[in-house]
């Protein structure tokens, strides 16, 4: 290891590629998710979840529940 990150090794501009693909990519799982959601009955998105940020919060029968901690209460 000489301690060189992959971040420090690319150059600015390859740096700006990788975070507007990235972003791209994220767009189209958002959007992907969003729909998903909307297909299953009684089931949509809420926030980040604030213990763990992890995921988004779903919300199902009446129930936030964060599916990556667990994490949990009744709306
Ligand atoms: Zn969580």
């Amino acid at each position: 290891m000489d301690g060189q990150t992959l971040a420090e090794s690319l150059s600015k501009q390859e740096l700006a590629e990788r975070i507007l693909q990235a972003e791209q990519r994220i767009d189209c799982m958002e959007t992907t998710l969003a729909a998903v959601a909307d297909e299953i009955d009684g089931v949509s998105l809420s926030s980040r979840c604030s213990k763990c940020e992890e995921s988004l919060l779903l919300v199902k029968e009446g129930m936030l529940y964060c599916p990556y901690c667990g994490d949990g209460h009744s709306l």
